[in-house]
């Protein structure tokens, strides 16, 4: 064996004083690992939690949206007023002559009645007028 300078002989002590501890540097390490593992999990869980929230209050704003659209939706009984007064042949109220309640209403006032299905006589001259309207 070589003689060994006196830097030798102290990196060969700092090597045998490592090797001596390598249960405590594992112990260490398991110790920084647990640390860390508990760590990111409580991020984790947290993160998820947000976004977990954030999904419901998205969930919850769009039902309520559903909820109050409902409010503003006629009822049955409404529906069927409007239908009546149509098929009555009444226009809308500004009888602006486009809209299709209006245009039921001409209908109905021009055949004496609504339409109640079936196959119906052709209106020559109703089409003759929508021709020369479009040209
Ligand atoms: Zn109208």
């Amino acid at each position: 064996m070589s003689p060994t300078t006196g830097q030798d002989h102290r990196h060969l002590l700092a090597a045998a004083r490592l090797v001596d501890d390598i249960d405590g540097q594992r112990h260490r390490e398991q110790v920084s690992f647990e640390e860390g593992y508990r760590a990111g999990y409580d991020a984790g869980y947290e993160v998820g939690q947000a976004h977990a929230e954030a999904e419901m209050r998205r969930q919850w704003e769009d039902l309520a949206a559903q909820v109050r659209a409902a409010g503003l939706r006629r009822t049955t009984a409404e529906h069927a007023e409007l239908d009546a007064t149509a098929a009555a042949g009444e226009p809308c109220a500004p009888k602006c002559g486009t809209c299709s309640r209006c245009i039921r209403a001409a209908a109905v006032t021009r055949r004496g009645g609504d339409y109640d299905g079936g196959p119906t006589p052709w209106e020559a001259a109703t089409a003759a007028q929508g021709e020369q309207g479009a040209a």
